[in-house]
């Protein structure tokens, strides 16, 4: 690591925190950020994974007590070298030096939604459906993806679902990953399937499968905007001017395909990586943006719309060839390994590590790992602090306010909001809507929680006590029947009700699927439900989280997460054989601070540097990492 002399006279502002001049300085910095941890959850963290959308493993991961798998943490901590550098970098009494504490994902943010991947917004899992004349409809079902063993031919052509034409929505994306994929371009009037189509780019290449090269000029102005908003990937592709820690990296990924994922692709490339994508969402791939880097040379084989066919034959043409074969896998959700493992097992003997990002991927990859099937070392970029904070806060924050107006066009000023929850998502909720005014309770079941709303400013109120007078509900417990239909009887009329939660059970939806209401469709993702009296109120997405399924994730925020996979990249594709083991591995604090630093810069922000005489006082080491890991933000 950079000794704290040297970096003290980088004219950077961040001189003990990315002291990168060379591409060994890139590598080290990336490698020693990087701590095996080993992560392992709590039994019951897994139980609601449904057993069909997991990989074939069965037993659970090991129990908070279970001492085989201590064991493997502690060796694993002490073994690698960036462990040791990590170690080394630290200063005596750091109260980090132990190995890692286990950082268990949020129980509430476990996939049973993980059903709802990839499924049409518009459909709602098949319940009777009350029409206004009193007939009874039923609703389509939802559609889930078939996993590979369960489809191998690829002979069915796109299903009227793969067909249709999709309005600029965002799709029902687990919330595990996130996609800002609000595609502008309306594909409508071309119903070709691009399985159908013959297709090159100005150059002549051909080797991708996207719906319309044409649309490439358009996609290169989206990805230019994403470009301002994504700095450290930026600031990475400047560090790696010349220098390519990436050469000779074949990555093959399976993430949303959006202008924010291509400033990813077009920055692994810069740092010398050939890459082969797919979509990892049938509903979010942006067309002009795919086209654009399908102009640029990218082999890119997903478009808007696809059906579960065609999703799994995008995944298979960027695998499934003699000339190239992947040597890293990135993936967002799990199917990409997952296919890979079902079809071409052979290809892990030249595979060097996965990076995963979502909840669902990394919880497969930990039951592989549990039934020591993994074959190769992962990376679970999912559970990093400043990822969980920027997506669960600081996004919040201002996607409620987003997805809000984008259904109902409601003004916020003087409003009386209910929040249900105050973590992460309700603190955020409150925050945005208390700045534009308007009036704002607050529901807990947790007294630290509760104080802490108290304390922001906001009355603590139970639901019962405020639901004839509020304008808008918000669910964001993680939490099941927040809102019954008994709540639901008692609203006023014009009411708003809505979830920021996982999974859509915050709200008793089912029971308003009784003959007596009347559902009326107003709008993509808002429904009216007519009581008999005449009273209505308004339900947005069906009870489904309000900002995945209605409004766009911040750039800034997909900025962290990219600039987390690009660097667990570099260091898996760099780490000499015996660092990792076949096991998933978290990243640690200093690499938190690293993704953090590199964002700084956007704000013109000056970051104090400890001098030697504070930095001993705590017990520092000057470069970090600054907090221990029990540390809450
Ligand atoms: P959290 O655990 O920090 O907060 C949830 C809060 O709800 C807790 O304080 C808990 O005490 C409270 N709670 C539980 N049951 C309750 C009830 N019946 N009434 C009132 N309060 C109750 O979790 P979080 O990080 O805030 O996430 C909340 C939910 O939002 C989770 O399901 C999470 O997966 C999801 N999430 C959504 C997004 C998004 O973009 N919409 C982003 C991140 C997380």
């Amino acid at each position: 690591p950079q000794s704290s002399a040297s970096a003290s006279t980088n004219s950077t502002p961040y001189p003990s925190v990315c002291p990168c001049k060379s591409k060994s300085d890139f590598v080290k910095i990336a490698a020693m950020s990087i701590q095996v941890v080993a992560a392992k959850m709590a039994e019951g963290e897994l139980k609601d994974i449904p057993v069909k959308e997991l990989a074939p493993v069965s037993p659970g991961p090991p129990r908070a007590g279970d001492k085989g798998a201590l064991k493997k943490d502690t060796n694993a901590a002490a073994g690698p070298p960036s462990c040791v550098a990590l170690v080394a970098d630290r200063a005596p009494g750091d109260p980090v030096s132990s190995p890692s504490p286990i950082s268990s994902p949020n129980p509430s943010k476990m996939p049973q939604a993980s059903a709802l991947k990839r499924t049409d917004p518009q459909q709602n899992g098949g319940e009777a459906f009350v029409n206004r004349d009193g007939t009874v409809a039923e609703a389509p079902r939802m559609k889930k993806i078939q996993f590979a063993d369960q489809k191998q031919e690829f002979n069915k052509r796109p299903t009227k679902i793969g067909r249709r034409s999709l309005s600029r929505s965002i799709s029902q994306s687990s919330t595990d990953s996130y996609s800002s994929a609000a595609s502008y371009t309306d594909s409508s009037d071309d119903e070709t399937s691009p399985r159908d189509k013959q297709q090159k780019n100005s150059k002549g290449g051909g080797d991708f499968c996207i719906k319309n090269i044409k649309q490439a000029d358009f996609g290169r102005r989206e990805i230019e905007i994403a470009e301002q908003e994504m700095p450290a990937l930026m600031a990475l592709r400047k560090r790696a001017q010349g220098e390519k820690p990436l050469n000779g990296a074949k990555v093959v990924g399976c993430t949303h395909i959006t202008a924010q994922t291509a400033v990813l692709m077009e920055t692994l490339s810069a740092l010398g990586a050939q890459c082969r994508w797919a979509a990892c969402n049938i509903y979010s791939t942006q067309n002009e943006v795919a086209a654009a880097l399908a102009e640029g040379g990218f082999s890119v084989f997903a478009w808007k719309g696809e059906s579960e066919d065609d999703f799994w034959w995008c995944i298979d043409r960027c695998v499934n060839l003699e000339t190239w074969q992947p040597n890293m896998i990135l993936d967002d959700g799990g199917d990409l390994t997952h296919w890979i493992y079902k079809k071409y097992p052979n290809m892990f003997k030249k595979i060097k590590g996965i990076v995963e990002e979502s909840v669902t991927g990394v919880h497969r990859l930990y039951q592989l790992s549990k039934a020591g099937k993994l074959c190769v070392p992962a990376m679970n970029v999912n559970d990093s602090v400043t990822k969980q904070k920027f997506d669960n806060l600081y996004c919040c924050r201002e996607s409620i306010l987003d997805g809000l107006k984008r259904t109902t066009d409601v003004m916020f000023g003087g409003k009386q909001v209910v929040v249900c929850g105050y973590g992460e998502v309700g603190k955020g909720c409150c925050a945005a809507l208390k700045a534009m005014g308007s009036i704002v309770y607050v529901t807990e079941i947790d007294p630290i929680c509760a104080l802490q709303a108290c304390m922001d400013g906001f009355r603590l109120v139970k639901l019962s006590e405020v639901i004839r007078q509020v304008d808008i509900i918000i669910t964001c417990t993680g939490n099941k029947n927040v809102v019954v239909r008994d709540n639901l009887d008692r609203m006023k009329n014009g009411c708003i009700v809505c979830n920021m939660g996982h999974s859509n059970t915050e709200i008793d939806v089912a029971s308003l699927r009784t003959p007596e209401l009347t559902w009326e469709r107003v709008r993509s993702q808002v429904d009216h439900i007519i009581w008999p009296d005449g009273k209505r109120i308004v339900l947005l997405a069906e009870g489904r989280l309000l900002n995945l399924s209605c409004s766009t994730v911040p750039t800034f925020v997909l900025s962290i997460t990219a600039t987390t996979q690009a660097l667990a990249l570099i260091e898996l594709y760099n780490a000499p054989e015996a660092r990792y083991k076949q096991d998933v591995y978290l990243l640690p604090k200093k690499m938190d601070e690293y993704v953090a630093s590199l964002h700084l810069p956007t704000f013109d922000a000056h970051l104090t540097e400890l001098s030697d005489e504070q930095a001993k006082y705590l017990g520092l080491n000057k470069n970090g990492p600054f907090k221990p890991n029990y540390y809450r933000y």
